[in-house]
């Protein structure tokens, strides 16, 4: 745990990860890391809420997030998924 900072989503409470930000002029919210001071002007939210941000028709959704997760698996290829046994 790093600060008490939580995701501003009702009933949520997690640590908040994220920052959301929003442009009304040129129609763009953004994603960011959380960093800095809290702004008031700034939704914070958790990595899953973060991820779940819709933006309105005609938005532009920018995730600026610099993830230090793993990175993902990449997909396996035929040979591995042949190799794969089969659960019974
Ligand atoms: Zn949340």
């Amino acid at each position: 745990m790093h600060g008490s900072r939580q995701c501003v989503r009702p009933g949520c409470g997690a640590l908040a990860e994220a920052t959301l930000t929003y442009h009304y002029a040129s129609r763009t919210a953004w994603l960011d890391d959380l960093e800095g001071d809290p702004d008031p002007s700034v939704y914070e939210l958790c990595t899953q809420h973060a991820d779940r941000t819709t933006v309105p028709v005609g938005w532009n959704r920018e995730d600026r997030r610099v993830s230090d997760a793993p990175l993902p698996h990449p997909l396996p290829t035929a040979q591995e998924l042949l190799d794969i046994p089969l659960a019974v």
